[in-house]
């Protein structure tokens, strides 16, 4: 006999962060394709979403004001995808104390608020998916970023533990390392000379282009799915072969 999910799909409210721009901003539409309802969490708000919601994820109470909104109009939120994120490319030596206290509050801390802040919906409903977006540099380093991949290595490392965690109360976490993928944040980081030729890291890249939000949304709509139950603690590379 099929077991039958506590929440009907039907019912499954998602939220994903940093989905203004980028890879939320495709996670959000995709999971919206899946037929959740999905409200985005951003630094600015959208005049084009109806269900964005305005907060910095490093303010626990921003972001508890803004799931409470978010629970009184759509209900328990079962559905995390963690994308809000910032870079920072800076020589190790360089990096001052405060550089290094931002980037790991916006990529490490923001994860740590948002998921505290919706796991008791998720315990309540003994069904959860959580999915944090941490990084491809991760898995290889990067010289310049040690700030940014110390913090996503510790989100990796997070998802490990929560996995452990939460798999007896119906709650899988995964993360997805990103890498190479065309958003505005990586427009960015080659505006300013960070990244070298997109061109050669084309030729450098597997599958020989430059990866797609979409690319990392499917993943994470594969794994917010009721088929990816089994499916906890992993981290699962979408970079077109980058990092294998
Ligand atoms: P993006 O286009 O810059 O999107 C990131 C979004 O997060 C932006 O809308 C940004 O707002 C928002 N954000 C930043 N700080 C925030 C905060 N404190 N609170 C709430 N929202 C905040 O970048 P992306 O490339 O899509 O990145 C998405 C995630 O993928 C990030 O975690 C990034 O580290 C990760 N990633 C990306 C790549 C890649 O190749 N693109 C590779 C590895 C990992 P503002 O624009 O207003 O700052």
């Amino acid at each position: 006999m099929a077991v039958q999910p506590a929440v009907s799909t039907a019912s499954r409210t998602a939220v994903v962060t940093g989905g203004g721009s980028g890879i939320g901003l495709a996670v959000a539409q995709r999971l919206r394709t899946d037929g959740r309802t999905v409200a985005t969490i951003d630094l600015k708000p959208s005049s084009q979403d109806d269900l964005s919601y305005t907060a910095d994820v490093t303010d626990r109470s921003q972001v508890d004001t803004a799931l409470a909104a978010i629970r009184d109009r759509l209900g328990p939120v079962t559905i995390l995808v963690n994308a809000a994120g910032l870079d920072g490319f800076q020589r190790f030596g360089n990096i001052t104390f405060k550089d290094w206290c931002k980037v790991i509050d916006v990529n490490l801390h923001g994860v740590f608020h948002t998921i505290q802040a919706v796991l008791p919906d998720m315990v309540a409903a003994q069904w959860g998916r959580i999915v944090n977006i941490s990084s491809s540099s991760a898995h290889s380093g990067q010289p310049f970023m040690a700030h940014y991949v110390a913090a996503k290595s510790a989100v990796n490392g997070l998802t490990k533990s929560l996995a452990l965690e939460y798999g007896p109360k119906g709650i899988t976490v995964n993360a997805v390392p990103p890498g190479f993928i065309d958003t505005p944040m990586l427009r960015n980081a080659e505006t300013q000379g960070f990244l070298g030729d997109v061109e050669q890291n084309i030729a450098r890249t597997p599958v020989r282009r430059i990866g797609k939000p979409e690319d990392i949304a499917a993943a994470c709509a594969f794994l917010a799915s009721d088929e990816a139950s089994y499916i906890t603690g992993q981290i699962l590379g979408v970079n077109g072969g980058r990092n294998t």
